[in-house]
């Protein structure tokens, strides 16, 4: 069965003046699923969204919404809506009238009919009961989802999301990620979610488009993301990772796996991009993927516990390499489970990781922003 696609973006570039904001990019978002566009400042995410709203005018390429090309279709035509970082909502109406809003703007509807979707959609996000309330009464979690439901009274077919979740504080922001993936499952309705910050993009998404400089990286589950990095920037810039600069290509134990040399110092990745003997490559490895034992061992990498940091349920542990010929330190994180080695800052460790746990990319001389 062929997976129904909300909306396409086929070779879509936009530039102002001579600067190239997006850049040949294209991607599907598959009905009802929860899509991000995962990027740094300034990387093109905005301007995306709003050529999918109309708002602004691909200089080059195709934009689809529910199998219709839109590109000349006005922002109040296309069946979309826009949730903004900075909800927008009218502070001294109640909830029921900012539900209402854009259902008047339309026209053509009852006042009766009006107040019955309004109230569907307030159901719809959690907030039956609350429709006389006024905005300023609410909670910040409250205001998020009179938001959603204000879009969601026009039943569109995708809902964009400038960062809705940005504004909030970590507490809130760490509970409504949950909710809002909740709210979009039990809905059903297609989110296209722009964001810089990885971990909501990992925790909310069915798939991530990650970008950088106007161009998309990679398009992946989190998972695949964190677990497959195509390239030098998504391993960099999803999820924590250990960088380890200056590496070169031993030797390919197989196809996917090669023997690295960090000054003098051999370790195993993963060979993420087809990479030969004597390529200069940059290791990334993940700190919690990496096992401490104290002592030397036989097999491992020889190290020195430098710091200890305390964070709750883990400590990050920095491990300073005895064996390398300049200064390398490998971040670690342990869980504080029963069979946690208990360390001691100066004490000896080896460390080892499976293969899978490193990505080797070709070395790249400055990271992008
Ligand atoms: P942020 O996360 O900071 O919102 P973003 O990833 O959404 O960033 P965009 O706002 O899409 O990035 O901007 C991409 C690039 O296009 C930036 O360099 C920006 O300065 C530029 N840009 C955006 N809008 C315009 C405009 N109207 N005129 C000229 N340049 C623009």
């Amino acid at each position: 069965m062929t997976q129904e696609i909300d909306v396409a973006l086929v070779n879509v570039t936009k530039k102002f003046g001579d600067m190239v904001a997006v850049d040949n990019v294209s991607f599907e978002v598959p009905k009802g699923s929860f899509f991000s566009i995962l990027g740094p400042s300034g990387s093109g995410k905005t301007t995306i969204l709003r050529m999918i709203a109309g708002f602004e005018t691909p200089t080059a390429g195709d934009i689809f919404i529910g199998g219709k090309r839109v590109n000349d279709v006005p922002p109040n035509k296309r069946p979309c809506n826009m949730v903004f970082q900075r909800l927008a909502l009218f502070p001294m109406m109640n909830v029921l009238d900012n539900v209402m809003f854009g259902l008047r703007r339309h026209g053509g509807m009852s006042k009766q009919e009006m107040e019955r979707r309004a109230n569907d959609a307030l159901a719809r996000v959690g907030l039956t009961g609350l429709g006389k309330r006024r905005i300023n009464q609410l909670s910040g979690g409250q205001q998020q989802r009179v938001a959603l439901a204000r879009s969601l009274v026009l039943n569109p077919t995708v809902l964009l999301l400038d960062e809705p979740l940005g504004s909030l504080d970590l507490k809130l922001r760490q509970a409504m990620k949950l909710e809002l993936k909740h709210l979009q499952a039990n809905m059903g309705t297609t989110f296209l979610y722009i964001t810089h910050d990885q971990t909501i993009a990992i925790s909310m998404s069915d798939t991530i488009a990650v970008i950088n400089h106007g161009r998309i990286e990679q398009i992946a589950s989190p998972e695949e993301l964190y677990r497959r990095p195509a390239t030098h920037f998504v391993a960099s810039f999803v999820g924590e990772n250990n960088m380890l600069p200056g590496g070169k290509v031993v030797r390919l134990l197989d196809e996917e796996v090669c023997e690295v040399d960090v000054s003098g110092v051999r370790m195993v990745g993963r060979n993420a991009e087809s990479l030969s003997p004597g390529d200069a490559v940059d290791l990334f490895v993940r700190p919690e993927m990496i096992l401490v034992q104290p002592g030397k061992h036989e097999s491992g990498i020889l190290g020195k516990v430098a710091e200890i940091h305390f964070d709750g349920s883990h400590s990050l542990v920095v491990v300073q390499l005895l064996e390398s010929a300049k200064p390398v330190t490998i971040n670690v994180k342990i869980q504080h489970t029963e069979n946690a080695p208990d360390l001691r800052v100066g004490d000896t460790v080896t460390l080892s990781w499976d293969w899978k746990a490193a990505n080797a990319f070709r070395h790249v001389a400055q990271q992008a922003s």
